[in-house]
């Protein structure tokens, strides 16, 4: 059976707390596909070693590359790890990837508390 995708996302200010809660969770992880945004994806990867697939960086396309994969059915999972104290300049972005994310019903995770429960229940 494929293996379920998970896509990273984290903005500037969440980035440590990203690449924590990966390399926390780097056994599980190594059992899904991941993809993410270019920085997210890369710091991710090394930190843990873990594969994974970088898309564009969020402000250059990147949630939008996300948010078509999600349209598409080939994404599971989102964990985006939201700055909430921070103006992004690619807001418009950001919301259409949630909204998309709804519309197809795709678990995202705007919090740690919530990617260790999807994590936990792919
Ligand atoms: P980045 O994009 O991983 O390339 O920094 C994340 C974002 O800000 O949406």
């Amino acid at each position: 059976m494929a293996k379920k995708v998970i896509a990273l996302i984290a903005h500037d200010n969440k980035k440590d707390e990203m690449v924590a809660w990966a390399a926390r969770n780097a056994q599980k992880l190594s059992t899904f596909e991941l993809c993410g945004t270019g920085t997210t994806s890369r710091r991710v990867a090394e930190a843990t070693g873990l594969k994974v697939r970088g898309f564009l960086s969020g402000p250059l396309g990147g949630d939008q590359q996300i948010g078509a994969h999600v349209a598409e059915g080939a994404i599971d999972a989102i964990v985006f790890l939201c700055d909430p104290l921070t103006a992004q300049p690619h807001d418009p972005d950001v919301r259409a990837l949630l909204r998309i994310a709804v519309v197809y019903d795709v678990p995202i995770a705007t919090n740690i508390s919530t990617a260790d429960c999807i994590l936990n229940n792919l």
